[in-house]
């Protein structure tokens, strides 16, 4: 039965379908294509996603834990799934999901090796993931002779992809850095080859990555929020499509005059009669008190109000002096014709994390 509570997180599959293809017309047809679809596909819905790219024909997954990656296999999906933050308490769950970790440094390659022999693999397949200057995981360039001596002694594991990711793809303006970046990879996989029995495949580009350094594409792309309908380029936003667009309702409205007050610590004071609407949504389903206070703006019948006072915990107020509504019309918090990245930028923040707080709580109606 459909919850009763009209605010709703719509997950466009076209739009999804328009981007994945959009990017993939930007790389080499031989290229493989990987679907970042961790933290519930970008706050989405990982499961819908998932099987709408894999019937697409997507080459591989990206989830950062294990238990992201083992909720995907539960529910079908049977792509390769990559596991780019694992632990090892998780490692026997790993490979019953026939999950591929990412072994990013010796604590992990020891005791991914221990796990996979124990489990009796051989030849287990295995990401080496390197640092080449985000410095967040990964080994460094120095530490390839052991690895590969470790790796290679090893019959449980074989390494089947080398990969680094970039700091500052998004940012012309750090191109000499990001330059930099590839050029160590191609270091790496040069010291590297030759060390190993087989040719591993190379992968680095996100999808800013893919957008400004397409030459830097090697064998396979890694996209997250370009599948989401964003780059963080404003030129290129306009050809991607929002798949998440965050609705609501508005719940009442009341018209306030002058040296009247809002909401919780009486944040807003009007200062002319105004026109205020209460909507069913609050800082519990992702929108923060960030937001309050006329930072946010929201899309009212196609017309922008902003919240006033503070977010409150299910509900928020917006003036909407001026704009033609009625209680019960609809809100667009953002999504399409309402660009997540912009709402995300009057708090100072990325779409990124915008659409990834959007609480369990928010229905997902899938389109
Ligand atoms: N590759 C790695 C290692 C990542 O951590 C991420 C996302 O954080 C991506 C690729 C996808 O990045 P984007 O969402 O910018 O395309």
């Amino acid at each position: 039965m459909a919850d009763p509570r009209e605010t709703v997180l719509e997950i466009d599959l076209g739009a999804l379908e328009h981007n994945y293809r959009y990017l993939k017309a930007r790389i080499e047809p031989k290229t493989k294509f990987l679907a970042v679809v961790k933290a519930y596909a970008y706050g989405s819905d990982s499961i819908a996603i998932a099987r709408k790219l894999e019937a697409l024909g997507v080459d591989y997954f990206a989830v950062a834990y294990t238990h992201e990656g083992a909720f995907l296999r539960d529910h079908g999906i049977i792509t390769p799934i990559l596991v780019l933050h694992p632990q090892p308490v998780n490692f026997d769950q790993l490979i019953a999901r026939c999950l591929e970790p990412s072994i990013y440094s010796d604590r992990i390659l020891k005791a991914f090796q221990e796990a996979a022999k124990a489990a009796g693999q051989r030849h287990y397949p295995v990401h080496l993931k390197f640092n080449t200057g985000l410095n967040r995981l990964g080994f460094r360039e120095e530490d390839i002779p052991h690895i590969a001596m470790k790796a290679q002694q090893s019959e449980a594991l074989k390494v089947i992809s080398l990969f680094s990711h970039l700091a500052a793809s998004d940012d012309r303006s750090e191109s000499v850095f990001t330059h930099a970046q590839i050029d160590r990879f191609k270091s790496i996989v040069k010291k590297i080859s030759g060390k190993l029995d087989n040719k591993p495949f190379l992968h680095l580009l996100n999808t800013s990555g893919i957008l400004n350094y397409p030459e830097a594409q090697f064998d396979m792309v890694r996209s997250g929020i370009g599948l989401y309908g964003y780059s963080n380029n404003p030129d290129l936003d306009q050809e991607l499509k929002p798949v998440a667009t965050l609705k609501t309702v508005i719940s009442q409205i009341h018209e306030i005059t002058p040296g009247e007050s809002v909401g919780y610590n009486r944040a807003f004071t009007a200062r002319n009669k105004c026109t205020i609407a209460t909507l069913p949504l609050g800082h519990a389903d992702g929108l923060g008190r960030i937001y309050g206070n006329a930072r946010g703006v929201v899309s009212v019948n196609g017309q922008k109000a902003p919240i006033v006072g503070n977010v409150c915990m299910d509900m928020l107020m917006i003036d909407i002096s001026g704009i033609p509504c009625d209680e019960g019309d609809e809100v667009i918090l953002f999504g399409k014709g309402h660009s997540a990245e912009m709402v995300a930028a009057s708090a100072k923040t990325i779409s990124y994390e915008l659409i990834t707080g959007i609480s369990q709580r928010v229905r997902r109606e899938i389109l």
